[in-house]
Parts: C-alpha cells; structure tokens; sequence
C-alpha cells in the first residue's frame, strides 16, 4: 500500500503524542518552578529527579512529608512536621511537592523509612491541582507499581496521613479518607489516627494540634525515636548583601519571577507566573458608605490567557504598607528594611518561597501572608526569641494552652505582629528572618469568580468582589481583607477617588520598579467545572445571592448574547439576595437590559432580606417557587449554587431535597439521594468559598 504524504504526518503525529503521553511531559520543558533558574534550591523540578527514593538517599532522608495543596495550607503544615520532625526526633525530613514525583516505586520505600501525606481536598472532594497526578495514579486498581505485583504491593510502607477540609462540603475530607482506605487495602501501615481538620468549624489548627501530638509519640515507638527538647534551627540561611544595592538590576522587588525581573513577562501564565494585567476599568456597586463592593475589568488581551465562562481569577495581592510597617517595626527589622539578602535552604531539599536577592522589604510585602490569624504553634516557636524572661513565658504559655490563646488571641483576630507586640511591645529583635519566613504562609493568589461571559468578551475579565473589612468588638481595630482592600485601593486611584487610601491603608500600587504602574494587577485564570450547559437551550436555574451572582452575570450575559444573535435560549431562572435594593443590589440596571433581549426567557427572584419586617432569603423564595422548579428539573434543567459555603449553599441544598420530596410525593430519604445523583452527574454544580 502506498503511505501519502498525510500517513506520514499523521503517523509522526501519533508517534509524538505517544512520547508525550509516556513522558508525561518531562520533555516539553514548561518548568515546574516559578523562578526556575535564578532561586531554585531544591533540585526537584530538575529533569531526572522524579524518583523520591533516588531524592531520599542523595540528601540522607528517611522521612518525606508531600503535600497536596490549594491554598497554601497544607504546604504550611507540611514544612511545619518536617521541621519538628527533625527539631524533637531527629528525623531526617523533607517536604515535597506531590506533582514534582513519580509514584511508581511507593512499594520499594523501605520499612525504616516513613512517608507522611498532608493532602487538601478541594471543591466537590477533588485532588488540589499538585496532586491531581498522584491521585489519577492511586486511584487505578491497582496502581501499576514497578516491582511489587504482590496483592499487598504497599506491606513494607509506613505512613502517616492528615487532611485538610470543610465540612460545609458534602465531600468532607474525602481526599485523606480515600487515600487512607487506598494505602492501608494496598497493605500500607498507617501511624497515628488519620487526621481531619476542618475549616468549615473554623478548628483547623486545633484540629492539626490536636492531632499531631498522639501521632507523634506512636511514631516514636514505631521508629524507636527518643524525643529531645526542640532547639530552633533555621531553615534558611539568610546573607546580607553587602555588594549588592536595591537598585541593581539582578535583585528582586517584589517580582514573582526571572522573566518578570528582566522585564519579559510571557506565558503560559498559571499559579506560578501571573500575568501583570492593566485594570481596564474598576468601579463601586454599592451605594452605601460603610460597606464596598467592587466591580473591576481585567484586561487580558494580548496575553495568551483565555477563559470560559464560569471560570475563576486569582488575584496576587500587595501587602498593605500599614502591615508591612507593622511587621517590619515588630521584629526590629527598620534599619535594615531595604537591605538586600540572599536566602538558600540550608538542607538542598528546603526550597525559599520567594525569589532571591532581594530585600526584607519587597520579600514581606510581596510574597509572605502577615495579615493572616497567627498559629498557636508559632507563638510557642517565637517564645526562645523573646526579649525578656516574662514575655518568654507569656509565649510559652500562649502556645501551649489551647484556652488561653483563643481568650487572648484569636478571638481578637490578630496577626503575628499584632499578637507578639501585644506580649511585648519592644522589637523583637532576636528573631531570625528564616523563623519569620518559615513561620509565615506563603502569600496566596486569591480566587474570585469570573463575572463576565467569554463570549461577550474573551479579552476583558471581570471580578465582582466584596471588600472585607470585620471589626472586632472590644479589640478596637478592624481586620482588612488583604486583597479586597488592595483592589479597592487600586479602584480609587483609578477612578481619583477623593480619598486615595481608604481606611487608612496605603499600598505599593505601582508594583516593583513601577511595573504595575498605570494600574495594573497581577492574575492568572483557573479553569473550573462551573460551567453553562452546551446546549442553549436547555433550561437552567441559577441560586446566587451577594457576590454568589458573579458567575451568573456571565451566564445570563452569555445567553443574552446567544438570543440576540438569534438562538434557541431556554429558560434561564436567577435566585438573587441582598439586604435591600437600594443599597446593595448587584448589577441592578444591568438585569432590565438582559430582560430586554431574553423577555421572558429570563425570571429573576429577589430576596431582600432588610426590607419586610421578616428576613427573606433566596432559600425562601425557592421553596415559594418549588413547584415550577420541580417542572424545569424534569426538562432537565441545571442547576446552580454560587457564593457563601457555609450557610446558604448548604440550605439551599436541603430545601433542594424539600421540594423534590413533596413535589414528587417521595420520602426525604429518596429525595436526598435525588440531589446527591444530581451533584454526581453534574445536574447541581457548586461554586462555593
Ligand atoms: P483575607 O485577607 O484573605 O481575609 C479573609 C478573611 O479571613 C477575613 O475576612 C477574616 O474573616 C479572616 N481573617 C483575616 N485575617 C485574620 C486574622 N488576623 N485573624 C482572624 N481572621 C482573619 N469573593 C468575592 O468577593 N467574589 C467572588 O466572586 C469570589 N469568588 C470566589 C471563588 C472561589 C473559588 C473562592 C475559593 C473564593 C472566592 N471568593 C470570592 C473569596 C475570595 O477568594 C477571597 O477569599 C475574599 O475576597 C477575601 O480575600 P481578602 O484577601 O480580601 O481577605
């Protein structure tokens, strides 16, 4: 037979997707780390460094702690058991990312070696986006291990395991349930209890305390390890750059990575490498003074960066200079606030967050999270650090009495700056930077909805977010949402906005070296499983009150714009809520023109919940409706919850299960399993924070 030109190119082209597949793109050099080259400390992302044990033996460990994270969390709590660890047991320990290995040889890790999983579960019980690999490869029975075709492939693995989740999610803490029943049915021997900690109670580090301690001293007597007190030793060495001034052109002020140092940002832009996006235009949607709402168009065209809509934004925020100050004041740290260092992992395993040389300055207020409430265990660490005896013991004592630190602490909402001047307010002097570092989350992209529809405009994003600001009775200061109050910063510069700092707060709007100037925001877009049905014309039924409406403006947008260019749009009903129309009603002018193009195609329920003497919720409006949201079910309609987790989604799911029951005339039982094969089969879909 003859092979034509088209054979060839397709057999090359098969060929090329087999390479790929096997690779698992090893080869098609997209690098793994976010400043590849100029920080990288720990060899991970290395090509050929994908084998743990290879990794373990090289730098003598016998303890890896991976970690499955989303927001930053897990990975905190991961380096926070390898550093103890190594502090109390003398463990020799390493935290690795989950996607930076291979899985293949978990039946050869040796039984004097132990492996610790802290895995996140994120959404509806899904792998957070570094473990997604390593869940793909669990989950195939059996997992296609490379020695071992034992029934008991994992006999000789000894592990250790805690979850992160939320129990306002249906899937709570599935992540770590599952891998547990997969480990321990593959032979593997657990240590310790399985532990969950639980975001939704607010008990997460309690949760991580509580049960660190049992699973330590049943490690110690499955390893035979003697506990000794826990000396500080740094993670990082920290070297001040004598030759080095903030001005040179190798040093970093606060750019995320190599190319955005030399000034030659480019893609694929993900959560490693934002993209520096110019505000196309930022407004407020409420009318009241005391609360904000802002509405900001991103534009990212040019970039390479597409999205659809139902998709999510993370936003790389700016600390505020007040907290910067704060920190910076705290820890005795003014003198030499501008001074340039150099940061390595005194272990090669250890990796620094944040690219270096660059200055205390620009590494606190670009990449760590010093807002954030401060963890009952860093105080207990920060307590050798102290300047006197009495404040010594006053954090030894925060540290180690659960009760104590809830009275003084966190009941008062305070940030480590605050919580250690509140113990002493002289600097803190003596306090390594590697502490401060190690002590401290990552600074985290935040997520925020996409409220604006890919098919009205693929090059412009849209971000509807509520400005946080909570004060605390009694403790006499406001706690302000980092990104949110960013945002609304860069807003009043943008639109010259009489008071240019609100509450206060003031930022380093125009980024490192003023790149971000001209009011610009570093993003990167998350594809999500939120998403419109294909089919136009299938119904669907939205529930999204306060900022929950974002990612149906772009739905509805999106059907506007698919009526209007003459398709068959279905019935597209919204539940919105919020406290009273005048005030805080969401794109309220915006809903009549939509109205205008869908007629009555499009029915929106509104429930205010401030203006009758009864507060009304979209949860009462939907079991008012029950019986024509039954009918639209049963033409198959979606259906769709977005916005607060811990309350409404939950009760919107109950009335859910109400309505089927007493409008189908079955028990609640069959109505609950209802729902749930509607969540499995994509019918119901959450977007919920
Ligand atoms: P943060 O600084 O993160 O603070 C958030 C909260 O943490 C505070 O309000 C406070 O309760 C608590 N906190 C902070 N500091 C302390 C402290 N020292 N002590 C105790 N508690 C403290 N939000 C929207 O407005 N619109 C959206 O469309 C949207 N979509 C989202 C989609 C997804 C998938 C997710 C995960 C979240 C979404 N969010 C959305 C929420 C958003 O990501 C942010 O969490 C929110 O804007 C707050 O961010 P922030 O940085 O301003 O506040």
């Amino acid at each position: 037979a003859q092979v034509d030109t088209l054979d060839i190119v397709v057999l090359v082209l098969l060929l090329l997707g087999s390479v790929a597949y096997f690779t698992k793109g090893t080869y098609w050099g997209v690098p793994k780390d976010p400043y590849a080259t100029s920080a990288l400390n720990g060899s991970a992302a290395k090509k050929g460094s994908r084998n743990i044990l290879e990794k373990m033996d090289e730098s003598g460990k016998n303890c890896v702690i991976f970690y499955g994270s989303q927001t930053g969390t897990a990975e905190d709590y991961a380096s926070r058991l390898a550093k103890e660890g190594s502090a109390r047991f003398g463990l020799k320990t390493m935290t690795a990312d989950l996607e930076d290995y291979d899985y293949e040889n978990l039946d050869q890790v040796p039984e004097d070696k132990i492996v610790f999983f802290v895995m996140a579960t994120y959404g509806e019980g899904e792998p957070t986006d570094n473990a997604v690999e390593f869940w793909e490869f669990m989950n195939q029975d059996p997992p296609s291990f490379s020695e071992n075709s034992e029934e008991k492939p994992l006999g000789n693995l000894k592990y250790v395991a805690f979850g992160l989740g939320n129990n306002t999610y249906e899937h709570y803490n599935s992540m770590v349930r599952n891998l547990d029943k997969i480990l321990t049915k593959l032979g593997g021997k657990r240590i310790g209890t399985a532990g969950e900690g639980d975001d939704g109670a607010g008990t997460m580090e309690e949760d991580f305390l509580g049960w660190k301690e049992p699973m330590w001293a049943a490690l110690a007597q499955e390893m035979g390890l003697e506990e000794r007190e826990a000396v500080y030793e740094p993670v990082f060495s920290v070297e001040e750059r004598e030759d080095l001034d903030p001005e040179t052109d190798t040093v970093y002020l606060g750019e995320p990575n190599k190319n955005h140092l030399e000034n030659s940002q480019k893609g694929p832009y993900n959560a490693h490498n934002p993209f520096i996006a110019p505000v196309a235009e930022s407004k407020e949607l409420f009318t009241v003074k005391d609360r904000n709402c802002l509405h900001c168009e991103i534009d990212v065209s040019g970039s390479g960066i597409s999205y659809t809509t139902g998709d999510h934004i993370a936003v790389w925020p700016t600390n505020a200079g007040m907290e910067v100050d704060r920190l910076i004041k705290t820890f005795g740290l003014e003198e030499k606030r501008h001074r340039v260092i150099s940061m390595k992992g005194i272990d090669p395993t250890a990796k620094v967050p944040f690219p270096t040389p660059t200055t205390y300055d620009a590494a606190i207020r670009y990449h760590m999270e010093i807002c954030a409430p401060v963890s009952r265990q860093f105080l207990g660490t920060l307590s050798a650090f102290a300047p006197n005896e009495e404040a010594k013991k006053e954090m030894a004592k925060l540290g180690s009495d659960a009760d104590y630190f809830k009275d003084k602490i966190s009941s008062q909402m305070l940030n480590v700056s605050q919580a250690v001047s509140a113990v002493h307010p002289d600097p803190w002097s003596a306090v390594p930077f590697s502490c401060l570092v190690e002590g401290l989350n990552k600074l985290q992209p935040r997520y925020y909805s996409i409220s604006s529809s890919s098919l009205v405009q693929p090059e412009k994003i849209s971000i509807t977010a509520v400005v946080e600001s909570v004060r605390i009775p009694g403790a006499g200061h406001v706690v302000k949402g980092v990104t949110t109050n960013y945002l609304l910063a860069l807003k009043q510069k943008q639109n010259g906005d009489p008071d240019p700092s609100p509450h206060g707060l003031t930022y380093a709007i125009t980024g490192p070296r003023n790149k971000y100037d001209g009011i610009h925001v570093p993003v990167h877009v998350r594809h999500s499983n939120f998403k419109l049905p294909s089919n136009p014309s299938k119904p669907i039924i939205m529930v999204g009150p306060g900022t929950g409406v974002a990612p149906f403006r772009g739905f509805v947008a999106e059907r506007a714009a698919q009526a209007a260019k003459g398709d068959d749009v279905g019935q597209t009903v919204l539940f919105y809520g919020c406290r009273r129309q005048a005030e805080d009603w969401l794109y309220k002018s915006e809903w009549d023109e939509y109205k205008k193009v869908l007629g009555d195609k499009l029915t929106i329920y509104n429930a205010f919940s401030r203006e009758g003497p009864n507060k009304v919720y979209v949860q009462h409006l939907l079991k008012q409706n029950g019986k024509s949201i039954n009918e639209l079910l049963q033409q198959k309609a979606n259906f769709y919850v977005c916005g607060d987790a811990a309350h409404m989604a939950r009760e919107v799911n109950d009335v859910l299960g109400q309505i089927i029951a007493s409008e189908r005339g079955v028990d609640e039982k069959k109505a609950e399993q209802v729902v749930k094969s509607m969540r499995s089969s994509g019918v119901y879909q959450e977007d919920v924070w």
